[in-house]
């Protein structure tokens, strides 16, 4: 695959995941609550989470904002439900590194995080991305305070 069909590829998924966001609900025996704001976007979301014995089992949101928020929320809860809290705060850490351009060893990172990793050029736009993440961060270090990216 050309780098140009990977990004094709790749817009195409944020797209797809930007107007049919999976995990889009209230989570009714959440154990966690996080709200985080994007001002500079105006992107705005409250993560929930239902985490038992230090496993996350179940995640959701809900929210607005643009594509790229969106579809990384989306992409995020499906990744981390089933995941150990300690296995989702090291794929915060791989994500940091994708959207900041750096490289990722490939065979532990799930191929759609991949789609962002052209975010790198578009600086205003990797706080979009970071958003869900920096939420689900501060959720997982016990913040009670609501997240900015500012
Ligand atoms: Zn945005």
């Amino acid at each position: 695959m050309s780098s140009d069909e990977a990004r094709r590829l790749y817009q195409s998924l944020i797209l797809e995941h930007g107007r049919a966001p999976h995990n889009y609900h209230k989570l009714e025996d959440a154990t966690h609550t996080l709200e985080g704001n994007n001002p500079l976007c105006g992107d705005r979301y409250v993560l929930q989470l239902r985490i038992q014995d230090d496993h996350i089992e179940d995640a959701a949101f809900e929210g607005h904002g643009c594509a790229i928020s969106m579809a990384s929320a989306s992409m995020m809860t499906d990744l981390i439900k089933s995941l150990s809290c300690e296995q989702a705060q090291t794929l915060f850490a791989q994500f940091q590194r994708i959207t900041q351009g750096e490289p990722v060893l490939s065979e532990s990172l799930p191929e759609e995080l991949k789609a962002f990793s052209g975010l790198a050029e578009y600086p205003a736009r990797i706080k979009c991305a970071n958003l869900i993440w920096y939420t689900l961060q501060a959720t997982l270090t016990q913040q009670n305070e609501p997240v900015s990216t500012e």
